[in-house]
């Protein structure tokens, strides 16, 4: 079979490769950790991304590359595009590393995104505050993730404290209007290089302190309104010419608008539902869609709710496991574990999940709540 080489060994390539083995690939991953959630379950690399030996090392020994973070260094990409095959290309990451290009990509393919204004000094950040209204949220255009890089400006007089503490980042930064949702919501589409594109389920999604806490599939917003975010985000996978996934994030207002918040160009967290819930996992369709297979069907298997583990949850997780599955025979769900073997449980770090598959939501969540292990405050 042929051999993938994934940039990165984090949780999603380790995904990646459990979910990918049984098409009969093979895998080499590339990451600086000696202890690499990928290292357990695949060869592995020990280098930086951004080391062009150690991805060249990589390339001389993979017939396709990808990635599984976004952050990949847009030089060693466009040297990986030249001496090996990367299906998706250096574009879409370009495009996806950075939010102003991000959205104007968004918009290109017909889709709303939040009013938003780039801004290169106090005075300019104070102008889009007083043009959106309080509040509204400055951002660091590259180099964000779970909510850091952000500056939620409450008032006109945080505008120049906000510049301030994100300037110093070095980026570009954008104010982009406060969108009161009712829900946040995601969409994974796929396309593969023969340009077959499918979508999984809507998921809505509950967040923590800007970290995913709970994915609830089905959403619990409007059929008319799924079919309309599906949509959405296989037109603007199409509009970018994405190979791979491409995970939409929504927000959807009272009244059904939906607006893009950001797009992955990776399998996404709130997407690890798929594993059990659906036909095909998010891993195995990204395998399929690099290496020009036909597109697994994406339909739903069963109601599902996905809940992390972040570190500060494993004592608990470890102490209450047997009570815990007991509580959940009781209740008719099944909660499937998905440890990444991560050695250090530090606090808000994203240790594994649990997909929780049930009859009702309300079961699930139900059972969530009981075992105690999520509470907080
Ligand atoms: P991720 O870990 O998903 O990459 P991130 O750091 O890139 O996160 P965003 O997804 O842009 O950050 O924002 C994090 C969260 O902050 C969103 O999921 C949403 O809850 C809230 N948020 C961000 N932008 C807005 C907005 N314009 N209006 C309302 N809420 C927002
Ligand atoms: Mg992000
Ligand atoms: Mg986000």
């Amino acid at each position: 079979g042929s051999t993938i080489g994934i940039l990165g060994g984090g949780q999603l390539g380790r995904m990646m490769v459990l979910q990918g083995s049984p098409l009969g690939y093979q895998f080499i991953t590339l990451d600086p950790a000696t202890n690499a959630p990928c290292g357990q379950v695949s060869q592995q690399i020990v280098g930086r991304y951004d080391d062009p030996q150690a991805a060249e090392m990589l390339a001389s020994q993979a017939d396709v590359i990808t990635y599984e973070f976004e952050n990949v260094d847009a030089d060693v990409a466009a040297l990986l595009e030249q001496k090996s095959y990367v299906p998706q290309g250096s574009q879409l990451l370009y495009t996806t590393q950075h939010r102003l290009r991000e959205k104007r990509a968004i918009e290109a393919a017909g889709a709303t995104v939040a009013p938003y204004m780039e801004v290169r000094s106090a005075a300019e950040t104070l102008e889009a505050v007083q043009q959106f209204g309080t509040p509204c949220v400055l951002k660091t255009a590259t180099g964000g993730y779970d909510g850091k890089g952000q500056f939620v400006i409450r008032s006109e007089e945080q505008a120049g404290q906000a510049y301030d503490e994100l300037s110093v980042a070095g980026t570009e930064l954008v104010v982009e209007q406060f969108i009161h949702f009712q829900c946040e919501l995601s969409v994974i589409a796929a396309r593969s290089s023969n340009g077959e594109i499918k979508t999984f389920p809507v998921a809505e999604n509950i967040h923590i302190d800007n970290i995913l806490h709970l994915s609830i599939v089905p959403a619990r917003v409007a059929e008319e309104v799924q079919r309309r975010a599906e949509q959405m985000a296989a037109d603007i996978a199409e509009s970018m010419d994405a190979v791979g996934l491409l995970a939409v994030e929504l927000f959807c207002t009272e009244d059904g608008q939906l607006y893009v918040n950001e797009l992955a160009p990776r399998p996404h967290n709130s997407g690890h539902y798929t594993i059990e819930a659906c036909e095909t996992s998010q891993f195995e369709q990204h395998v399929r869609a690099i290496c020009g297979l036909p597109l697994g069907s994406t339909a739903l298997r069963s109601p599902v709710v996905m809940v992390n583990i972040l570190g500060e949850h494993i004592p608990a997780i470890t102490e209450k496991m047997v009570q815990v599955d007991l509580s959940a025979t009781a209740l008719h769900v099944n909660p499937k574990y998905h440890l990444y073997g991560k050695e250090e449980a530090k606090h808000k770090r994203k240790m594994g999940h649990i997909n929780v598959l049930c009859h009702n939501i309300e079961d699930a969540l139900a059972w969530i709540d009981q075992t105690n292990i999520w509470r907080h405050e």
